[in-house]
């Protein structure tokens, strides 16, 4: 018996960018750079974003987060920027934590590498700004609200919580065994979906530790930090040289709910 109506609250969508694209112009499963964009207007991470948006997207995407300066998740965020510099009527907004924006500064919008279009205005005002956000405490981008935490990764790298009105998702962005991101993920009271990465097979366990990223070995072993159940579970940044095995590797498992997530595909929640 329903004893109240809630709200007519629309789903989160989900998308993983393709990064390459095969000889007639279809995606690849193929993941060589990270963006994920929701609500087809904030991006996280920034590796495909000029190349993979559609036109309508280029045009309702103006938050990007950037979890990690690491080139596949930022290659084409200058590209993005340069093609909307003449028709942008607000700044591109980029939040990350003052750490990866001094990286971003000083090795990418350097004038070398390119121009640093926080300095730069077009007809109607500045083109790019920085909003940054600090780890732990809760930060709004367009509808969604954001919590971030620091997770185990070569540079300053942040994983995070995502949220609606209706709809709470749990992303790791590139790591290794961590501690924080799953004390925030299991003080919050629902998840929906958990985004995972699994980068290499087990085969290349010390090359994993070395570089910070989970083998599906490594990944099942933390996840019996997560003290949630029956959540949707996707695997992403599988390494594409090793993607045949580490499918195989992490379908081993036998994870409930555990899959690989499909580059390009809308998934709602
Ligand atoms: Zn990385
Ligand atoms: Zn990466």
């Amino acid at each position: 018996m329903l004893f109240f109506r809630k709200k007519n609250l629309t789903p989160v969508k989900i998308q993983l960018l393709p990064s390459t694209f095969d000889a007639s112009g279809r995606a690849t499963q193929e993941q060589r750079l990270s963006c994920y964009l929701i609500d087809d207007t904030v991006a996280i991470d920034a590796g495909s974003i000029a190349i993979a948006l559609s036109d309508e997207q280029h045009r309702t995407v103006r938050d990007i987060i950037i979890t990690h300066p690491h080139m596949d998740h930022i290659a084409s965020l200058p590209i993005f920027i340069d093609d909307l510099f003449g028709f942008l009527e607000n700044p591109i907004r980029i939040h990350a934590t003052e750490e990866v924006i001094d990286i971003l500064e000083r090795d990418v919008f350097n004038w070398a590498i390119y121009p640093r279009f926080s300095e730069l205005k077009n007809d109607r005002g500045p083109v790019m700004e920085y909003l940054p956000f600090k780890t732990g405490v809760e930060f709004k981008v367009a509808h969604l609200k954001i919590t971030a935490v620091n997770v185990n990764h070569i540079v300053p790298t942040v994983g995070m919580i995502i949220s609606d009105e209706k709809t709470t998702l749990a992303f790791s962005s590139d790591t290794a065994e961590t501690e924080e991101f799953w004390q925030l993920v299991n003080r919050t009271p629902r998840i929906d979906a958990l985004l995972i990465e699994a980068s290499f097979p087990d085969s290349l366990a010390s090359l994993a530790e070395a570089s910070r990223h989970f083998t599906p070995a490594s990944l099942n072993r933390e996840l019996t930090k997560l003290n949630h159940k029956g959540m949707d579970i996707l695997t992403v940044h599988l390494k594409p040289a090793y993607r045949d095995t580490v499918v195989k590797e992490l379908k081993a498992l036998g994870i409930p709910k555990l899959e690989v997530m499909e580059i390009g595909h809308a998934y709602e929640w």
